[in-house]
């Protein structure tokens, strides 16, 4: 039976090849997975992001 009843949970991915950022919407379930980049189809890997909204900060 699908678990059609799990959360949605915000994950994020930056691209390595072309710096792309993008957002999934996955099962809170899932620990670790891997996508393609939406500009470049690399495989990235996708990353939760916490249940927070997405923020611009990062250490430079
Ligand atoms: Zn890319």
């Amino acid at each position: 039976m699908p678990t059609t009843n799990a959360p949605f949970v915000l994950y994020v991915y930056r691209c390595t090849v072309c710096g792309n950022a993008g957002t999934l919407h996955l099962p809170e379930s899932a620990p670790e997975v891997t996508t393609a980049c939406s500009a470049c189809g690399a495989e990235v890997r996708v990353e939760w992001d916490g249940g927070v909204e997405l923020t611009t900060n990062e250490p430079e």
